[in-house]
């Protein structure tokens, strides 16, 4: 049986112009299969950010190819690819990105809303997608009340909201203690799982990268081993 590929890097290249252009990514290919939880690792500057930025479609490849769901980003028009984004991606960051003005509910809702459901439905598709996270009874707080592990819920809750099939995430633990960045990581590969969606984290921590399926190591923007890891 063969894996469907979610997200594929066929030769990717990635230059930053500018008076000095910097090369960020050098002929990158690497699948993700499809249901997959895959973290790519690397030292600061290697390229992580810019390769999820790639995957979801925030920015373009200087060469190379980039498909995702069997959808071809290449050269796609900045309409198509806004609803690329829209449609079937959803984003975590280090630094959650709420805003602080809307309960955790509404950030959720706002996501879930795009896709045209009445307010009144997407709250409540948004309250499950909370409880599911765990945050029972959290719904109504606003992010300054919410602890770091709880914004990061909230976060994933609004990526997942959309109904994406592929969750990119930049280093989402990183503003955590270690405990909380455990639970956190444990509840998105949970909600991850049930769905059979797709995962890209960039982490640093090694236990992260225990617990995934593929481990893609970069170095000044080359992918330099592909592990395959075992599951207990
Ligand atoms: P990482 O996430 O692994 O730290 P990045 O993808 O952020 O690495 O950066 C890779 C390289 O590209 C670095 O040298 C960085 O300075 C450079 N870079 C990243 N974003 C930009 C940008 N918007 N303009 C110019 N250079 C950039
Ligand atoms: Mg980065």
């Amino acid at each position: 049986m063969t894996t469907a590929v979610a997200v594929r890097f066929a030769a990717v290249s990635k230059v930053y112009a500018g008076p000095v252009p910097v090369r960020a990514l050098t002929d990158v290919t690497l699948e993700v299969p499809e249901g997959s939880f895959t973290v790519i690792e690397g030292p600061s500057g290697s390229g992580k950010s810019t390769l999820l930025a790639l995957a979801g479609g925030l920015d373009r490849a200087s060469a190379g190819s980039i498909e995702v769901l069997g959808m071809c980003l290449d050269g796609l028009a900045e309409r198509r690819l806004r609803a690329y984004r829209r449609d079937h991606v959803g984003f975590v960051f280090q630094d959650f990105k709420l805003l602080d003005v809307l309960s955790a509910v509404d950030n959720v809702a706002l996501a879930v809303a795009l896709h045209g459901l009445p307010t009144r439905e997407a709250r409540a598709r948004s309250r499950g997608l909370l409880e599911e996270l765990g945050l029972n009874g959290r719904s109504e707080a606003h992010p300054p009340e919410l602890s770091g592990g709880e914004k990061q819920r909230t976060a994933i809750a609004r990526a997942l909201g959309s109904g994406a099939r592929v969750i990119l995430a930049d280093e989402p633990t990183a503003n955590l203690d270690s405990h909380t960045g455990a639970m956190v990581m444990a509840a998105l590969r949970n909600a991850i799982c049930a769905r059979g969606a797709t995962a890209i984290v960039v982490s640093h921590d090694l236990r992260v990268a225990a617990g995934a399926d593929h481990v893609v190591r970069l170095t000044d923007g080359r992918v330099v081993d592909w592990t395959e890891e075992v599951h207990a």
